[in-house]
């Protein structure tokens, strides 16, 4: 029992704070405001309605009998008598005459005895001062019209019409319309409030799915997915839902897989120099030896320190604020890439060429821009063969920059070529552990591209190597944004 009144209790609460079941009682508020307005103002205007022809019937036909009896000079029952026999179509349900002291010569209702008598009713004294008098009231199962008019003869008042007309047929009418208007109003407000208490249950039912699914999905299960089969506004939640979650799902596989690479990358070296130390340590060696081994161990410690630099740079790139831009000649930065590639190329005697248009300018970070640019180059050179070329090409097209590096080293073969900018990706493991690669080079650069809403693609030459090519919306200088 209790835990019903505490369920009650709880489905009370939650309905009272619901934002649809306000929406739906400022409805029914509305709804019936308009009913009572319906319910009054046709009623009053009926009965308005009914009230003047009353009048204009009832004091017209009263105000015949008193010009009638205006006629005699003398009032005497005999007289008012003959005048309302020639009146014989004027009828009233009540008629009472009266000469100018109240004293009653004529009472159609004659079994009420009062004739002979006075009968100084308000309105027969207001009369008898002169005054016309006309109301019309309306009863539970009749309408009353009385109207009291003063007879004149010669200017001077020598008596009064006193007439009351009961009419049950209109009355009825009224009576009917209102009780029509009653129960139609009933019946709309009993289907409103049906409808919105249906809408409200529905509209919660499908708001708790969605809530539930929320939480489902803040516990950690990103694979959740709503059913979004209706076009409404909460269908519409759904599908959005729907698409953040399978957003969230992507990144986490990929912040899942990225985490997982990255420590079997960072393993590999850390297990090379545990394995050198340890020899170096367990073994006896000589000094040549030793210092072989030692230079090893520096050589893998190096290759940790690029590869975290370049893991760090990725996520500074994640989640890097958004800094001002400025206006970047590539050009130069190509000419400052190589002048700090020369010494690796020239060791190789790998020849380092450029052609570029002048004003090849572009919206960017100067700093984001020159990394993209030597991630490029020095992998042109990293993976290039002994005395090979390394050329650049910079160039407009339409309203974009172009930028083609191209090399002859060892090339990239087509079915890897989609893969290489993933991160940690690396076509030959050896050759790029041995030139000193961590795999995220070409990844960084993807990303940097894109950020800049440019485009990078790869292909390789026909005399041999690779080309890169680089696009970005050509911005020039001095035209702001
Ligand atoms: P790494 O640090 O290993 O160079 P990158 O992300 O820069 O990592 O490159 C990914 C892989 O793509 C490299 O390991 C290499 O196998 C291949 N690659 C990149 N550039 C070239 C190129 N110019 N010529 C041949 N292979 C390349």
């Amino acid at each position: 029992m209790w835990a019903i009144i505490s369920r009650l209790k709880a489905l009370g609460g939650r309905l009272i704070r619901s934002v649809q079941l306000r929406y739906a009682a400022a409805y029914l508020l509305v709804t019936g405001m308009v009913l009572i307005l319906l319910n009054v103002y046709p009623l009053r205007f009926a009965q308005d309605l009914v009230f003047r022809t009353k009048e204009v019937s009832v004091l017209g036909k009263a105000e015949m009998v008193a010009s009638a009896m205006a006629g005699l000079d003398r009032l005497t029952a005999d007289g008012v008598r003959q005048v309302v026999d020639l009146l014989n179509d004027v009828s009233f349900s009540r008629m009472i005459v009266t000469d100018e002291t109240g004293e009653c010569l004529y009472d159609s209702a004659y079994v009420s005895g009062t004739e002979g008598r006075y009968v100084l009713y308000p309105e027969i004294a207001a009369a008898l001062e002169g005054n016309d008098v006309f109301y019309c009231r309306s009863g539970a199962a009749s309408i009353e019209s009385c109207a009291a008019l003063p007879v004149i003869y010669r200017g001077m008042v020598i008596g009064c019409v006193y007439a009351i007309e009961t009419d049950t047929e209109q009355a009825a009418l009224l009576v009917g319309i209102q009780r029509n208007m009653r129960n139609i109003t009933w019946l709309i407000l009993l289907a409103v409030t049906a409808v919105c208490l249906v809408s409200v249950c529905l509209f919660s039912r499908r708001m708790d799915r969605i809530m539930n699914a929320i939480r489902i999905v803040r516990e950690g299960e990103y694979s959740y997915k709503l059913e979004s089969s209706s076009r409404d506004e909460l269908g519409e939640l759904a599908k959005e839902f729907n698409a953040l979650t399978e957003r969230i799902q992507t990144t986490e596989t990929m912040r899942r897989q990225f985490v997982s690479d990255a420590s079997h990358e960072l393993k590999t070296p850390l297990a090379a120099i545990t394995l050198m130390t340890d020899s170096v340590l367990q073994n006896e060696m000589d000094k040549q030896t030793i210092l072989e081994f030692v230079g090893d161990i520096g050589a893998e410690a190096n290759r940790l320190s690029r590869m975290t630099e370049k893991l760090l740079q990725l996520s500074r790139l994640e989640s890097a604020p958004a800094t001002a831009l400025e206006t970047v000649d590539l050009a130069k930065i190509v000419d400052k890439v190589f002048r700090i590639l020369w010494p690796l190329a020239n060791e190789r005697g790998i020849c380092l060429s450029s052609h570029m248009e002048e004003k090849c300018t572009v919206l960017a970070r100067e700093d984001d821009i020159y990394q993209i640019l030597f991630n490029i180059a020095e992998n042109g050179v990293k993976y290039n063969r002994d005395n090979g070329t390394l050329e650049i090409l910079l160039y407009h097209r339409d309203s974009s920059v172009v930028l083609i590096c191209n090399d002859d080293g060892v090339g990239i073969p087509e079915e890897e070529m989609p893969r290489i900018f993933e991160r940690f990706y690396r076509v030959d493991k050896a050759r790029s552990r041995e030139a000193g690669g961590s795999g995220i080079g070409l990844a960084i650069v993807h990303d940097m591209v894109e950020k800049y809403h440019g485009a990078i693609t790869v292909a390789a030459r026909k005399s041999g190597g690779t080309r890169f090519t680089i696009t970005f919306p050509w911005h020039e200088r001095g035209v702001e944004q």
